[in-house]
């Protein structure tokens, strides 16, 4: 580590906010093309599960370019101002989004996109019950060949009925895919319904109303979008219902925002009465003993995406934290968020990046993979399955 650490330096830039430590976007390639050639044999081989996967967030620069000649639309990306001729300009773009903590400090960045920027643009080019199927075919493609055998895909239906799509588009096209992939790729699934917390309780509530009509799809629901001042406490009535109504719950307490340390105890312990039953991200607990202690008590699984930290966190303090998470015995699932707005990164790169950060051993990582399928929430056999399956190859 301590070589590679070493290497990156001549990679940082001075055009954005990186702070020492963190990496530019050409050293996280050269990380990924180096934990890629190690040809992790177990990586690869075991069976996984994918509980922090934003559908979404999957939509490739090559789907995205499909989509708009579908729909005779340019196919624009981020605030919409620049023009792409071909795929390859596209696909550069992607390569450059950025988090909103990068935020260029000069003026020479009109060619670099945010996070969310990226994310939302994506969501235009959803409009028909064929688009969301094939969105989420390409996914659950993806994730086969990984061996992923189960996920919980969220996906945010706030963005698309806002723009006149209508829930049986959106839930057909899922559903066509599902099913699908179940037949076809040996790849089950259960969705998760996230809200948008930038956006008000009441559109929340209203959609989950309307969501209930799809109840045998969803297992769960989530909270996303930008966290900054919207702590989970402002969805309590949400949550109280939707665990009422025999739902799993979770939320994101994204890495480094505002007020985290008191998001992640709101959702380890108080809202919906008693916590709720599963936290997406929260790495920052690890810098405190009493929600580590919560946490484990409680016995939630935490999602931890490492690749998504690596544009706003340093390296280092990635891995000092997932190690204390892992040695205190969190139920830590490795996943993989937005893959395609974070340098192509899959849940192998993922899991290769926690391995090494963490210096993990194959019994460790195999550990974190039995998490995942303990803390899912497929059904019984679907998890019996998959643990027998993971024990064979070992
Ligand atoms: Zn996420």
């Amino acid at each position: 580590m301590l070589r590679f650490l070493s290497a990156i330096s001549a990679h940082t830039t001075n055009q954005m906010s990186i702070r020492p430590g963190q990496l530019s976007q050409k050293a996280r390639q050269a990380l990924k093309k180096e934990l890629v050639s190690s040809d992790d044999g177990i990586i690869l081989k075991i069976p996984k599960v994918e509980l922090h996967v934003h559908i979404e967030g999957t939509l490739t620069p090559q789907l995205r370019w499909k989509l708009a000649q579908r729909h005779g639309v340019k196919p624009h990306f981020g605030n919409g101002n620049h023009e792409f001729k071909t795929l390859e300009d596209l696909e550069r773009a992607y390569d450059d989004v950025i988090s909103s903590a990068q935020l260029p400090l000069s003026g020479q960045s009109d060619h670099l996109t945010t996070f969310f920027q990226a994310y939302y643009s994506g969501f235009q080019f959803l409009r028909t019950k064929r688009d969301f199927s094939d969105l989420a075919m390409d996914y659950f493609s993806r994730a086969a060949a990984m061996n992923v055998r189960y996920c919980e895909p969220f996906f945010d239906p706030q963005g698309h009925t806002s723009r006149g799509v209508s829930w049986a588009d959106m839930m057909d096209g899922f559903k066509e895919a599902q099913e699908k992939a179940a037949n076809e790729l040996n790849i089950q699934s259960s969705w998760i319904m996230c809200f948008l917390r930038d956006q008000s309780p009441e559109s929340a509530m209203d959609h989950y109303k309307a969501a209930l009509k799809y109840k045998d799809m969803i297992v769960g629901i989530g909270l996303d979008s930008n966290e900054h001042d919207r702590p989970p406490c402002l969805f309590e009535e949400l949550f109280t219902l939707a665990r009422r109504d025999g739902f799993k719950l979770t939320a994101h307490c994204d890495v480094g925002v505002k007020d985290t340390h008191c998001h992640i105890h709101q959702v380890a312990a108080t809202i919906a009465g008693s916590g709720l039953d599963r936290i997406d991200h929260g790495l920052n607990a690890a810098e405190d003993a009493m929600l580590i202690d919560l946490i484990r008590h409680r016995g939630l699984a935490m999602t931890i995406c490492p690749w998504a930290y690596l544009r706003r966190e340093t390296y280092g303090s990635i891995a000092e934290r997932l190690r204390v998470l892992v040695d205190a015995g969190v139920k830590v699932c490795i996943a993989s968020d937005s893959p395609v707005y974070m340098d192509d990164s899959w849940i192998i790169h993922n899991m290769l990046l926690a391995k090494r950060m963490g210096g993990f051993t194959d019994s460790e990582m195999c550990k974190m993979v039995r998490h995942s399928v303990e803390m899912s929430w497929a059904k019984p056999a679907v998890k019996l399955a998959i643990m027998q399956d993971i024990e064979a190859i070992l």
